[in-house]
């Protein structure tokens, strides 16, 4: 069987990052001060953030240049392949053609490096020796450790308990790139110390890792705080994949009509699909985009669009967002990277304007697909990925129904590697399926 990879020349690699706040029809509405309920200004992000990050927060510049020294470091494995899925088509025996980008080759198994890299590389700029973060599966606690290894920066992390407990090798990894790191809840914070005298045995929530990482970040003048995920400028930094999945798709002679990422807090699915929907918000090809969530955790799905805390402490700004609401603690499903209560707010600004789609599944239908990719393409999935492959894989028999020939791409945003252990509950039957209720929700919001 032939496999089709389309592969960038490394002069090729893009040298900037797309924004799409410059194309939007409507402008997006801003965090707020939550004493002040106004718009927050650069010097209440000082405190957590670098300069440059800030601007790249507010900014409308369409293109934002990719410094040097960045993309030096993203040679090390980027441009990441554009691979056609022949395998997969033809054991769905689809007349689909299925295209994936795959970013599990980076250093750490997943797109988290896109951000990490350039918010280690501006934190540096700015003098910073240490950065705060939260983690959920771990896979931005290794990605922010493995680049603040690069610009000499220390990390400690909190992870959350659960995943802290089911990913001990995350937590290896996280170490052997010298970060260091606390299972959230801890006893290191005001924030996870009440969590704690409550519930002894919380299972944690990115939520509330969050607000322990904000604490010491805003505690201590030397110490800044990274986000992996939900903001701006993370989401900028992600659509590095995009932009090259469009020069490579040049090379395919193909342009997608739909566009696919699982979505946790948005970056992944942002940083594949806000390049496309950025040239057809300039006239380009009416693409459909399709967000993919956890029913466990559906925020885009059944949350409510409002101002809502970004964590569970109610220290970060307002910011307007699907959410589920800030004390919403979802079920430990193996998918940790997409427990999140809310969504990046350009993510849900565009579901609001109807310019994305938005669709939830359960892990165990999600884990079946990752197996059947995992069969016909060789690469085992990351347990969020396979809710990109879960909804590639409905689209591609839904033509098979029509005889529709769609070219569909989705963003495999990481390896499984480290998640066998959640492969191995699917494969014994002892995976779960947690759908939220309407009225379970009302009532966490009440
Ligand atoms: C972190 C992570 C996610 C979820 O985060 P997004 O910001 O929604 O992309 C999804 N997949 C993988 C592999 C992750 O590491």
């Amino acid at each position: 069987m032939s496999k089709k990879k389309f592969l960038l020349e490394e002069e090729q690699l893009p040298k900037y990052y797309y924004n799409i706040a410059a194309d939007l029809p409507v402008e997006l509405p801003p965090a707020l001060h939550p004493g002040t309920m106004q718009p927050i200004g650069p010097n209440d992000l000082e405190p957590l953030f670098p300069t440059e990050l800030i601007f790249q927060e507010v900014s409308k510049e369409r293109n934002i240049e990719i410094p040097v020294k960045v993309r030096e470091v993203y040679r090390i494995y980027r441009p990441s392949p554009l691979i056609r899925a022949t395998g997969l088509e033809k054991i769905l025996d689809t007349p689909a053609k299925i295209y994936y980008k795959y970013e599990g080759n980076s250093p750490t198994g997943s797109h988290k490096p896109n951000t990490a890299i350039p918010q280690a590389y501006y934190n540096a700029l700015n003098g910073v020796k240490k950065i705060t973060t939260e983690t959920g599966a771990g896979q931005w606690g290794s990605a922010l450790s493995y680049a603040a290894s690069i610009f000499g920066i220390d990390v400690t992390v909190f992870m959350v308990a659960v995943s802290y407990m089911q990913k001990p090798y995350r937590k290896a990894m996280i170490e052997t790139f010298g970060g260091k790191v606390y299972a959230s809840p801890s006893h290191h914070t005001n924030a996870g110390r009440s969590i704690l005298s409550v519930t002894p045995d919380s299972p944690g929530s990115l939520g509330i890792a969050i607000s322990e990482a904000v604490e010491i970040a805003a505690s201590n003048n030397d110490t800044k705080y990274a986000l992996g995920s939900v903001l701006n400028h993370v989401l900028l930094h992600q659509t590095i994949i995009g932009n090259e999945a469009i020069q490579q798709f040049e090379m395919t002679g193909d342009y997608p009509d739909i566009v696919i990422g699982c979505a946790g807090g948005g970056s992944n699915f942002a940083g594949f699909c806000f390049p496309f929907i950025g040239e057809k918000l300039r006239g380009g090809k009416n693409i459909r985009a399709i967000a993919v969530e956890p029913s466990a955790c559906p925020s885009l799905t059944q949350g409510e669009y409002k101002y809502d805390f970004g964590d569970t402490a109610k220290t970060t700004p307002l910011i307007k967002m699907h959410t589920l609401g800030n004390e919403f603690i979802p079920p430990s499903i193996h998918a940790g990277g997409l427990r999140y209560h809310g969504m990046a707010p350009l993510v849900s600004h565009l579901k609001e304007l109807d310019l994305i789609e938005a669709k939830a599944v359960t892990q165990n239908e999600c884990f079946k697909a990752g197996i059947m990719f995992a069969k016909s393409e060789g690469i085992i999935p990351a347990p969020e990925a396979n809710h990109a492959v879960k909804a590639a894989i409905d689209e591609a028999l839904l033509c098979k129904k029509s005889g529709e020939k769609k070219i569909i791409a989705f963003n495999l945003c990481g390896h499984g590697y480290f998640d066998m252990a959640s492969y191995s509950s699917f494969l014994n039957n002892e995976l779960i399926d947690f759908a939220q209720n309407e009225n379970e929700i009302q009532n966490m919001r009440a």
